[in-house]
């Protein structure tokens, strides 16, 4: 099976490894088109800016996500040139007891702040999102808050993400994300050329798009698309393991301690599985669209145990 670049890489920063081997991340992908890191704020620091100097340089797009933001390192930030600085709206805790998915006043209050002093220095926010069966009824006041506040983009993500928190791995039926679907696609074209909804972690949205007549111009002459990971995109864990994705977490491709990334994305039997649609199973594994979307693997993990198992959220 082909060996595609990675388009988009996503990394855990974890301060206590050296910058070189993050380097040697971009050393050898010189096709990298964007890096989304998360950091938390605290942990920002000379290193951190020496490394996002390193990545621009590189002329790689970098996206941040942090916990929060202070006037000095938004300075910072700008000057080096980020791409866009990301704020969480859900107070998600991977092992505290506190997740919380809902927008209370409070959180909204705290990401205004950090909106408020990234505008300040010019810096596109963007807002993302874990949609739960607790939050579902709250999105339409997120996109307004987002709107108020000139968010250029709004990023919702599937609860699988949250499989690996305390909150656990909830799912939501297909009937509710056709519906959840089709109202976001209508609300994308309301508030198109303003904000940018994007929905990520859900790769049937191609086929909704198709149904109503709402494809990119990318979804109609695509022949492959869908779910990334392992195709174009991967994950890095704080313990330096190669994962798929973040909700993909316990399935470890490799370690960037000790062993080689290019080695770790072209050889590992974890992403050789993936890049072969062939070897999915059950409904999507017969599914004629399963080149355009592929079903989400984090879903069938979790719901099945087995990473080539059927998309269960699907509504074909
Ligand atoms: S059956 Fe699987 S591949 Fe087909 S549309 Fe549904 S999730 Fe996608």
């Amino acid at each position: 099976m082909e060996v595609n670049p990675i388009h988009s890489l996503i990394i855990e920063y974890n301060t206590d490894f050296p910058n070189k081997i993050y380097f040697c991340l971009i050393d050898n992908f010189k096709d990298l088109m964007g890096i989304f890191i998360n950091i938390s704020c605290e942990r920002i620091g000379r290193n951190f800016f020496e490394l996002l100097r390193y990545i621009k340089k590189a002329d790689i797009d970098i996206g941040l996500r942090v916990t929060k933001i202070t006037e000095c390192c938004a300075k910072k930030l700008k000057e080096i040139g980020i791409r866009a600085i990301m704020f969480n709206v859900n107070n998600i805790s991977e092992k505290k007891r506190e997740t919380s998915t809902t927008f209370t006043d409070s959180i909204l209050q705290n990401v205004e702040k950090n909106i408020k002093i990234c505008q300040k220095y010019k810096i596109p926010v963007e807002i993302t999102t874990i949609l739960t069966k607790k939050n579902i009824g709250e999105i339409e006041k997120l996109i307004e808050f987002c709107l108020n506040r000139e968010v250029v983009n709004l990023i919702i993500q599937r609860p699988v993400i949250l499989a690996t928190t305390s909150y656990g791995y909830e799912y939501l039926d297909p009937i509710t994300y056709r519906k959840f679907l089709t109202f976001l696609l209508q609300k994308m074209n309301e508030v198109d050329g303003k904000m940018l909804i994007v929905l990520s972690h859900f790769p049937h949205k191609i086929l909704l798009a198709r149904e109503i007549g709402k494809e990119t111009y990318y979804s109609k002459i695509a022949k492959y698309g869908g779910c990334s990971a392992g195709l174009i995109s991967c994950a890095i864990t704080k313990d330096g393991n190669v994962v798929p994705c973040l909700p993909l977490r316990e399935v470890i491709a490799g370690n960037i301690i000790g062993e080689n990334f290019k080695d770790i994305w072209e050889n590992s039997p974890v992403f050789k599985l993936l890049r072969n649609r062939e070897n999915l199973k059950g409904k999507c594994g017969k599914c004629k669209y399963k080149n355009l979307c592929g079903g989400c693997r984090a879903e069938a993990y979790y719901a099945f145990g087995d990473l080539l198992e059927e998309d269960p959220t699907c509504w074909l």
